[in-house]
């Protein structure tokens, strides 16, 4: 089982960081993404995914940063793409419910990292809620022949067909076992398990039971749980397949996949 996108970087594990990573490892996890959302963030990411094997690193400027990304942000945040562990960039893209940052700056700021992400051949980490027609759209516009992961989807089944077609795969955390997510299981039901992740987004998001606290990557067998039931599968199929299309997505077959161990 993989999480695919989660934060433990953050200074909300400082306390109890190897026992939220020993935890994972005891329910089976293989491997954790660490996501950047800053230049700073990006750095922590590599840190960690150098203290601890199995985990691994996406550097980015998330929109709620959009405002940060500048020509010399851009380019330091090539430099760590050279890094052994650094698998994607992102996560970059929309935020169009929170606006943190002014809507026509998080589009250059995600057109800006889409082109880089294309001329390294990196797979991207896309973030986009509340903004479907400008996620079509610069989707559509920047082509990234390796693909990458819509994270933590909550859009709409036409969003989603749409981002398939272009090759992306859809990623589906907690939100799915929310009472009130009646849509959004539906969209599950109709994405393919072959071009779907399962992730946390810890610390946010945490799934039922848990809802309420802090999340944490071990809680990403809910989510596996709750595909299976959508999809009326076993959840080791679940489980077996998404790890698959992690690897795959990600791997490429250019990296020795190393196993989580605290
Ligand atoms: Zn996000
Ligand atoms: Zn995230």
């Amino acid at each position: 089982m993989i999480d695919s996108h989660s934060h433990i970087y953050m200074d909300r594990y400082d306390e109890d960081r190897p026992a939220v990573i020993a935890r994972a490892a005891e329910v089976g996890i293989l491997n954790l993404l660490q996501v950047g959302c800053n230049l700073e963030e990006s750095r922590q990411v590599i840190a960690l995914a150098e203290r601890v094997p199995g985990i691994y690193a996406s550097v980015g400027v998330h929109p709620h940063d959009a405002d940060t990304v500048t020509d010399e942000v851009l380019d330091a945040l090539e430099v760590l793409t050279h890094h052994p562990k650094v698998l994607s960039w992102g996560e970059i893209g929309l935020d169009f419910y929170y606006d943190n940052s002014p809507r026509e700056i998080q589009k250059a700021a995600f057109e800006a990292q889409m082109k880089r992400a294309a001329r390294l051949d990196l797979p991207v980490v896309i973030h986009t809620r509340d903004a479907e027609p400008e996620t079509r759209d610069i989707t559509a516009r920047h082509p990234i022949p390796r693909g990458g992961h819509v994270h933590c989807f909550t859009g709409s089944g036409e969003l989603a067909a749409d981002l398939l077609t272009m090759g992306y795969h859809i990623g589906f955390t907690g939100i799915i076992t929310f009472r009130k997510s009646t849509d959004l299981r539906e969209v599950v039901a109709a994405v393919p398990l072959e071009r779907m992740l399962i992730e946390t987004d810890s610390p946010y998001l945490a799934p039922v039971p848990h809802r309420g606290k802090r999340n944490e990557p071990a809680y990403v067998a809910e989510v596996a749980k709750a595909i299976a039931q959508i999809k009326d599968t076993p959840v080791e199929e679940v489980v077996r397949i998404t790890t698959e299309n992690f690897h795959r997505l990600y791997g490429c077959d250019r990296i020795e996949w190393e196993t989580l161990a605290s």
